[in-house]
């Protein structure tokens, strides 16, 4: 049985899960839920992908019958553009991402790919065509070059190594004591929050998806490492359709377009310069959270000068 490295609370359900047997890395993370039991429709073909891209037809959606969380909800992402989704905690963001990769089934209205429902393709096939990269990586309690080669199973050494370059990763790897074959995780070397995501960035370029579910870290300031991250998740996400629920001023200023989810609905959408001016709920997001970096920077500076 594979050892996760995991946190507590959800022990018990990753244990189902892998029982069940867990097929993939990303499950773990948009699963951090309650799993569904979706199941593939009889002689279902596989996701024929083409350019890569995604559209949300009317989505409606509830966890539990009496409380809708999706409230028809409509976008097209052109094939390698990007989409940002921000709005309040509950708005219903993430569920959006866990829609695209079918975790669940839509209660209304329709997720396609390509112009396919994925309710009338695999699951294997949709997850095969997206990748994620989420705020908090699983790493598995082995070595630094399984959780990378992971993206791609059979990866050969040399693709391994490519793909952690470009992930920047690559340099801290050769200083651990044992190279790639270092082992990480729970019982093995502990990474930081910076270095797991390096991973997780580096597992997504070699799977190569046509489609990218990122999820950006909360925090507001913008460290060296974190700024070296969004370098990584930028140069990742170049060319292909990605869906990023964003938390980050940058990210979102170079959207190609930005939903506001509010309660389930898109109160707002445009491009960064079309929200500010229209002067509504996303430019007062953007003064707000400019606010804070700037408060957080002044509190940084002046610790420093103390
Ligand atoms: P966001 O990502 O915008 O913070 P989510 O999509 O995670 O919001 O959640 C939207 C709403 O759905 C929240 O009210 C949350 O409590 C609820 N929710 C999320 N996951 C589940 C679940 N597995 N079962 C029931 N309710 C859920």
């Amino acid at each position: 049985l594979i050892q996760l490295y995991l946190p507590l609370n959800i022990l018990g359900f990753a244990y189902r899960e892998i029982k069940q047997g867990l097929t993939d890395m990303e499950e773990m993370f948009l699963l951090l839920d309650v799993p569904a039991e979706i199941a593939d429709a009889p002689h279902a073909p596989d996701l024929v992908v083409t350019a890569g891209a995604v559209r949300f037809d009317d989505v409606r959606f509830a966890y539990r019958p009496d409380r809708e969380i999706l409230k028809g909800v409509s976008f097209e992402v052109p094939p390698g553009r990007m989409l940002a989704i921000v709005g309040p905690t509950g708005a219903g963001k993430s569920t959006i991402s866990r829609l695209l990769f079918r975790f669940y089934d839509v209660t209304g209205g329709a997720v396609l790919i390509d112009g396919q429902d994925v309710r009338s393709v695999t699951q294997d096939s949709v997850r095969r065509a997206i990748g994620v990269v989420p705020q908090d990586t699983v790493l598995f309690n082995d070595t630094i070059r399984y959780n990378i080669a992971y993206g791609r199973p059979g990866a050969t050494d040399e693709e391994v190594e490519e793909a952690a370059r470009l992930a920047q990763v690559h340099d801290f790897v050769l200083k651990l004591p044992d190279g790639y074959k270092t082992r990480v995780g729970e019982r093995g070397l502990k990474l930081s929050g910076g270095e797991k995501q390096r991973v997780a960035i580096a597992r997504t370029i070699l799977k190569d998806p046509r489609i990218l579910i990122l999820d950006e870290a909360t925090s507001a300031l913008d460290t060296r490492t974190e700024q070296e991250i969004q370098a990584a998740l930028r140069d990742v996400s170049r060319g292909r359709t990605t869906l990023v629920i964003a938390h980050r001023l940058s990210t979102v200023v170079e959207a190609d377009e930005i939903i506001v989810l509010e309660e389930g609905r898109i109160a707002e959408r445009g491009t960064h310069g079309a929200l500010i001016a229209a002067d509504g709920l996303y430019a007062e997001m953007w003064r707000r959270q400019s606010e804070a970096v700037a408060a957080a920077e002044a509190a940084a500076l002046a610790q420093a000068q103390a």
